[in-house]
């Protein structure tokens, strides 16, 4: 089928607009080369379009009938105004958030409470092929719940999107359904405890960001198990990456962890924590944006704390955790001068760091904590310097000694979310073995900003392995397909991402030249780029930005982003004063404390992926996880780098992930004023260009074998552009859409 063939007068198209995307428009006579001249249908406006090259002609639209598909699959053209245009449909003038694209569920925010979620509708999906009715988080969740019966294999549901596009939301409502369907309402209570989980979680790990009011700042694996009759008999989670620098900085409009403001909205309540108005305290007033529009704080805490009794955590353990919260509160409002304050107008003040003797919020760190106020003054304030032949106690500058500060505050918060994880995980297992189980990922998506650092790479790091993983299970159900169908094709456009992959995993990639640079005495974010230009350029994947020297840029899938290395020492290492630490693990009013920091735990996924173990530690931990892999061995007292823990859980994540069936969901954030259904199809096409990928079948069910050779003999006359399988008919890309093309003119 030639151009000149497809562009003839009345064919219908899509041009560019730059608000719109694209808008439609009529070919007004047969194309000749050169010039296409169109009008636009909105407008009546006539353009003429200019053609320098004819695979780049405007895309054709989909015939009419067709518009409104539940399955974007289905569609003849599945180019981008394709896709956009009938996810709009569905959205705008059908409230339809949920449309399939082959395996993948996309769903898109539709920032309104649908009555979609009630238990009829999880009824109604009970027992149903994921086909019969419309689209839904619920029809995903009984597919899984079906095929773990079914294939005996366990089931994941990946969730994915970028901030603010419905994730949490949608793992949520997974798991609402597997603990409607998979209830046992006898004895444990799994399913209870297992929702009770969330505003826990989302107490200690959700914060207000200026994207979403209830932004997750770290990603999860819950798993949800099930007995020999599919009934609930457990459940476990995994984190990963904990945001810490939350915990000391918050940029405009954003808030700290929720669990902050709900502590100083019931301070009257703990007098002896001496919290004050949540704007008293340097770690949560630096946004300037106390308030979240509809969220009362100290009723979320009364759930918070419902929940954690509802989980076992005891009054104990529940007032323990708010010492430590305090604890990291007051520690922020440590004033640090850079001359003796106590010192008499005319004495000299030594420089450096100095902490007033009668500052209150360190008195009150010690008294919460129980420990000696001179030793936590003197370690806040000095750093201990190891050479080969001695120890040096040198006072720092205040910059340092602030750094110092917060590092220690972080560190604290990081310990606390990890315990709270693995207390979570207490509750949720039930001491049944597990015989299946299906697992729910909330995981950020692919992240690129103005700025990127290490948090971004290790986000996209992550992306790029979900998306190989993604990749090849599409792969294997292709070649499944191909093979039943026993059609010789080869796979010719299979995006594969390991380059990418390898270029951040291998031994001279990004994480070990990071490493090595970490562990050299003089090392520096210099340094590391250095090392990044002189070993990796041999990578396709890498590139040196065209100015300066202080980023790379890394071509990942999604797209290229360059990373700004500043702080990724720094991050990557994750130290803290090891005086300071011992200083607060000699707590003796806060027994928390030791458990947090006790040194021997086994290093399961909970504290895996946010923070690095203790540097004295002696044993080599293990994952948690039976027989999956065992991250890299490290010499005794050396500490994991968090880059190297991340990779370590990732791969983890990456094994669990294979040996399930995985089904996909894509969240799509529609707009970024939280209205609803309104579609900015701007803001949608930029997540769906790099994010939706399909599987692509174009095949005619309706007619037996030898009808179809008629008719695609007649029609299409290069015997190349078809194949016929056992049962279907393959087709060369355009070819369905040309077939549909002459029956819309038939017709
Ligand atoms: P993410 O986890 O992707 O960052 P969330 O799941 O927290 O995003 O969703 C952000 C907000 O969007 C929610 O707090 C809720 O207000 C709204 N939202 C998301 N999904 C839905 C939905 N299915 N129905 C109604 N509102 C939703
Ligand atoms: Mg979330």
């Amino acid at each position: 089928m030639t151009t000149k063939e497809l562009y003839t007068k009345d064919a219908r198209v899509w041009v560019e607009h730059p608000v719109k995307v694209w808008e439609g428009a009529t070919v007004t006579s047969d194309y000749r080369s050169g010039v296409l001249i169109v009008k636009i249908d909105q407008t009546g406006e006539i353009r003429q379009i200019k053609i320098k090259d004819e695979n780049q002609m405007p895309p054709l639209r989909n015939p009419s009938l067709l518009i409104g598909e539940n399955d974007l699959t289905s569609l003849s053209y599945l180019h981008e105004p394709a896709v956009l245009h009938n996810l709009k449909v569905r959205f705008c003038d059908r409230n339809a958030i949920y449309t399939y694209c082959g395996i993948v569920l996309v769903a898109i925010n539709p920032y309104y409470d649908l009555p979609i979620y009630g238990d009829e509708t999880i009824m109604m999906y009970r027992g149903q092929a994921m086909g019969d009715l419309d689209p839904h988080i619920f029809a995903v969740s009984e597919e899984a719940y079906t095929k773990l019966e079914r294939e005996r294999r366990d089931q994941s549901i990946i969730v994915s999107g970028e901030s603010g596009a419905g994730k949490t939301v949608s793992a949520k409502y997974a798991m609402r359904y597997f603990a409607a369907v998979g209830g046992n309402a006898s004895e444990t209570q799994v399913e209870r405890k297992v929702l009770a989980s969330s505003p826990i979680m989302e107490s200690i790990g959700n914060a207000k960001t200026t994207r979403n009011d209830n932004s997750s700042r770290f990603g999860k694996f819950i798993e949800i198990h099930f007995d020999e009759l599919y009934r609930i008999s457990g459940a476990s989670m995994r984190t990963y990456l904990l945001e810490k620098s939350r915990v000391v900085y918050q940029s405009a409009g954003e808030r700290n962890y929720h669990i902050f403001y709900q502590l100083c909205a019931a301070a009257v309540n703990m007098p002896e924590l001496q919290l004050d108005h949540q704007d008293s305290f340097q770690y949560l007033n630096q946004g300037g944006s106390p308030n979240i529009d509809g969220v009362d704080d100290l009723r979320a805490f009364n759930e918070t704390r419902n929940a954690l009794t509802t989980l076992g955590v005891s009054e104990t353990e529940q007032a323990n955790m708010f010492t430590v919260l305090a604890t990291v509160l007051h520690l922020g409002n440590v004033q640090l001068y850079d001359c003796d304050p106590d010192a008499e107008p005319n004495e000299d003040g030594a420089d450096g760091a100095h902490i007033s003797s009668n500052d209150k919020h360190l008195q009150t760190v010690c008294s919460l904590l129980g420990i000696s106020r001179a030793e936590l003054g003197r370690w806040l304030t000095h750093r201990r310097i190891a050479s080969a032949h001695e120890v040096i106690v040198s006072r720092m500058d205040v910059q340092r000694a602030a750094f110092a500060r917060d590092a220690l505050a972080k560190r604290m918060y990081g310990e606390l979310f990890a315990w709270l994880v693995r207390a979570v995980n207490r509750a949720l297992d039930t001491g049944h073995a597990k015989k299946h189980f299906i697992g729910v990922l909330d995981i950020y998506g692919f992240e690129t900003f103005e700025i990127n650092s290490f948090e971004q790479f290790c986000i996209n790091y992550a992306n790029e392995k979900l998306q190989q993983q993604f990749n090849s299970h599409v792969f294997k159900l292709e070649q499944d397909e191909y093979i039943k169908e026993e059609i010789s094709w080869k796979m010719i456009d299979f995006y594969d991402n390991q380059p990418c992959i390898d270029l951040i995993e291998e031994r001279l990639g990004v994480l070990a030249l990071l490493d090595e640079e970490c562990r050299v005495p003089q090392g520096s974010d210099a340094g590391f780029v250095a090392k990044l230009h002189q070993n990796c350029t041999k990578y396709p994947h890498f590139m040196k930005p065209r100015f300066g020297n202080a980023a790379f840029i890394i071509k990942h899938f999604a797209d290229n982003v360059e990373y700004q290395c500043g702080g990724f020492l720094e991050k990557n290492r994750d130290t803290v004063s090891e005086e300071q630490l011992e200083c607060i693990k000699s707590a003796t009013s806060c027994r928390l404390i030791h458990t947090m920091f006790a040194e021997d735990r086994p290093l399961d996924h909970t504290s895996t992926a946010t923070l690095p173990p203790p540097s004295r530690r002696r044993t080599t931990p293990s994952l948690n996880i039976g027989s999956l892999t065992q991250p890299p061995r490290r010499a005794s007292g050396q500490k994991q780098t968090v880059g190297a823990q991340f990779r370590a859980s990732l791969s983890a994540l990456m094994c669990t992930l294979s040996a399930t069936t995985p089904h996909y969901v894509r969240c799509i954030k529609p707009n970024d004023t939280k209205q609803p259904f309104s579609f900015d199809p701007a803001r949608a096409v930029h997540q769906l260009r790099y994010r939706l990928l399909c599987l692509h079948k174009d095949v005619d069910r309706t007619n037996i074998k030898a009808t179809c050779g008629k008719i695609l003999k007649k029609h299409l006359k290069d015997p190349d552009k078809y194949q016929f399988g056992a049962t279907k008919i393959f087709f060369r890309a355009g070819q369905v859409a040309y077939l549909e093309k002459i029956r819309a003119e038939i017709q």
